[in-house]
């Protein structure tokens, strides 16, 4: 019998009762309060919340019946086994029956102490159990969130991975075809990384693709995705976004990436890098194959990228479909983004 530690509150009327019961549990090592009637037991309660509740039934004004559904209404009581005791069968004739569903066990007087501490003794043990099992369900929930975020998270920069990007993607593809809204993909890559690690090392370069990372984070807004998609080239799916729109939030990264001293791990050096983006913007059309368009958006915002590349870098390009290409060619503010847009606009 493991009384060490366990708080049991006894109510009975009557004193002898209690009294005994009292000395026979704390004898085995419980600790013990008893009181005469339901009132003074929810002070009891309140003050401090037992293990184990034994509850005598037969009061004359039935106190104890409402005193149960009371406690167990309480959230902070509604796990307390409540095992009850009753003097005669009259007083259980005379019980709400639905309160009894409220009882965790019942004892019949005249008690036998043997009896009362073997029933309080089981109580105690579903208790263990049912708290075991609540800390290994919980163990499990946390470590189940842990490792569905590790599979989204891309493990050095902490956004998104390319797997979990590309699924986000389709989703927001599906969902811009259902809303009829615009969708817009961002590639961005960062300029003569090659050079960051072969200049400082490829720790350092780690470095300042985790603080690339972070400026993309702080830059986009909350229903933004960005992930990592590859070495040193990231994507961002912007949901309900226009090409002005990705062109304002690619620009803003570009700037501030460039405007930012960057710092090499263990070295007290900081230096500047520069990335390149590419943007594809996408509004739905009848014309829009759902399934078939993950690949061709990344692919068309890469080509864009690769655009703004051949420009000579530290810039942003759009990508224009075949069609508009003519179109475009005559607009050139639409083909190559002015690279102070973001200084003038904001
Ligand atoms: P560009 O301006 O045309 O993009 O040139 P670049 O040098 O940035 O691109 P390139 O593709 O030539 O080189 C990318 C380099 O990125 C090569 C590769 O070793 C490095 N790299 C890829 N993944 C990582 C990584 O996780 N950490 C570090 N430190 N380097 C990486
Ligand atoms: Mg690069
Ligand atoms: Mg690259």
């Amino acid at each position: 019998m493991k009384g060490r530690g366990y708080y049991i509150v006894i109510i009975d009327g009557d004193k002898k009762i209690t009294r005994f019961l009292s000395k026979k549990l704390k004898e085995v090592g419980f600790t013990v309060r008893s009181v005469n009637n339901p009132r003074e037991a929810e002070e009891a309660i309140n003050e401090q919340i037992p293990d184990v509740i034994l509850i005598d039934l037969s009061f004359k004004d039935y106190e104890g019946n409402s005193f149960i559904s009371r406690i167990k209404s309480k959230p902070e009581c509604s796990q307390i086994p409540i095992i009850a005791l009753s003097g005669s069968f009259e007083s259980l004739e005379e019980c709400d029956f639905r309160q009894l569903l409220n009882l965790n066990d019942f004892i019949r007087k005249p008690i036998h102490i043997a009896e009362v501490l073997t029933r309080i003794n089981t109580q105690i043990k579903i208790m263990e159990i049912q708290n075991r099992l609540k800390q290994k369900n919980k163990e499990l929930m946390e470590k189940a969130s842990r490792l569905e975020q590790a599979v989204k998270t891309d493990e050095l920069t902490s956004l998104y991975n390319k797997k979990y990007i590309l699924e986000m993607l389709g989703a927001e593809i599906q969902r811009s075809v259902r809303y009829k809204k615009p969708l817009s993909v961002i590639m961005l890559d960062i300029d003569n990384f090659k050079s960051i690690n072969d200049t400082y090392g490829h720790l350092a370069g780690d470095n300042v693709l985790k603080q690339v990372a972070e400026i993309i984070r702080s830059s986009i807004r909350e229903i933004d995705l960005a992930g990592r998609y590859g070495g040193e080239e990231f994507v961002i799916v912007a949901p309900e976004t226009s090409l002005n729109g990705a062109l304002r939030l690619a620009e803003r990264i570009r700037y501030n990436v460039e405007n930012t001293r960057l710092h090499l791990d263990n070295k007290n050096k900081n230096i500047s890098a520069t990335i390149s983006a590419g943007v594809r913007c996408k509004i739905p059309s009848k014309a829009y194959d759902i399934s078939k368009e993950t690949k061709p958006l990344i692919d068309e915002a890469d080509a864009a990228l690769y655009q703004a590349k051949r420009n000579g870098k530290n810039r942003v390009e759009v990508f224009i479909p075949l069609e508009k290409r003519q179109h475009a060619e005559r607009n050139s503010k639409l083909r190559m983004y002015p690279k102070d847009f973001y200084r003038r606009s904001s």
